[in-house]
């Protein structure tokens, strides 16, 4: 019989993703003992590990069967175009890959940067936003400080992730189109798994899915006149039913219900307008559906 192996997870050894990503597995109940300088490591509770290394050779380490999860951003994998299965997108390290060109150069375009010099850490997927556009570029692979090479006359112009997009106006740049939207993303290898393993992985991708939803919701109570439950069930867009409480005043009630956090401010708004009073959020720890 062939040895039970351990559930193996790729993650960021020390960048952007690395805390949020700790702190994502231990919120679906994964625990650790301690894993900063370290590239291997055991979870105290399950038959799971963690391998720590650049996030670049993540997508890679997991087509390969070398580790079964992955934690990386969707920029990663497509630029290195592995060959894996894209579980989950989990909601943070949104960031865009975009082009900019120096603001003293009167390009509005990047239909305009054609035969022209690209720096950037993603040429494959510069080449193809390019091609899809008909147009030929040079691209010069950069690993770091990608921003600074119009400057030095290396690049005329760049294509780099951004999120608020302050680096770029500090180093004189316009980001003309955004070619990608990304976030991080749980990937898994396509290699074939043994039960225990997809088992895991099945139990793992629940906890999550109600974790991101615990995240994105927020559990709300509100008193409101008994006439007005009607009207009040109409508007809140509700997970499941509400629950409705009498209250030591006959005339009164009660509802709690879930809402999703985005919907927040306007069903407050038509919560009030309908009768409800003392609307209260909270935060919600998990939930599962
Ligand atoms: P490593 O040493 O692991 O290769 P890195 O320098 O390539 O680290 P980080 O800067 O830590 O990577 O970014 C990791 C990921 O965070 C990016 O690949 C991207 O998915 C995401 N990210 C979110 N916002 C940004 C941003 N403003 N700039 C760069 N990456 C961002
Ligand atoms: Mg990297």
């Amino acid at each position: 019989m062939e040895p039970v192996q351990t559930l193996r997870i790729a993650i960021q050894k020390s960048g952007r993703l690395t805390e949020k990503t700790i702190t994502l597995l231990e919120n679906i109940g994964i625990k650790f003992d301690g894993y900063k300088n370290r590239l291997l490591v055991k979870a105290l509770n399950f038959d799971v590990e963690l391998l720590l290394i650049r996030d670049d050779d993540i997508p890679e380490y997991v087509q390969d069967g070398i580790c079964d999860l992955g934690v990386v951003g969707a920029n990663v994998t497509l630029e290195t175009q592995a060959d894996v299965t894209v579980l989950k997108d989990l909601d943070f390290g949104h960031c865009r890959l975009s082009i900019a060109s120096p603001v003293s150069r009167s390009i509005s375009s990047a239909k305009e940067l054609g035969g022209k010099r690209i720096a950037t850490s993603y040429p494959v997927l510069t080449k193809k936003y390019f091609e899809k556009l008909g147009l030929e570029v040079k691209t010069i692979k950069i690993s770091g400080a990608v921003e600074i090479t119009p400057r030095l006359d290396v690049a005329d112009a760049i294509c780099d992730l951004v999120s608020t997009g302050s680096t770029l106006k500090t180093n004189g740049l316009r980001e003309l189109e955004t070619i990608l939207h990304s976030q991080s993303q749980l990937i898994r290898t396509n290699k074939e798994l043994p039960e225990h393993k997809t088992e895991l992985i099945n139990k793992f991708l629940v906890r999550i899915e109600g974790q991101l939803l615990a995240e994105n919701s927020r559990y709300i109570m509100m008193n409101a006149p008994k006439e007005s439950l009607a009207r009040i069930t109409e508007i809140i867009p509700a997970l499941n039913s509400p629950t409705v409480l009498p209250l030591a005043d006959p005339s009164m009630i009660a509802i709690h219900t879930v809402i999703p956090i985005t919907k927040f401010w306007e069903v407050m708004e038509e919560l009030k307008a309908a009768g409800a009073t003392g609307i209260v959020m909270l935060p919600i720890q998990n939930m599962i559906n």
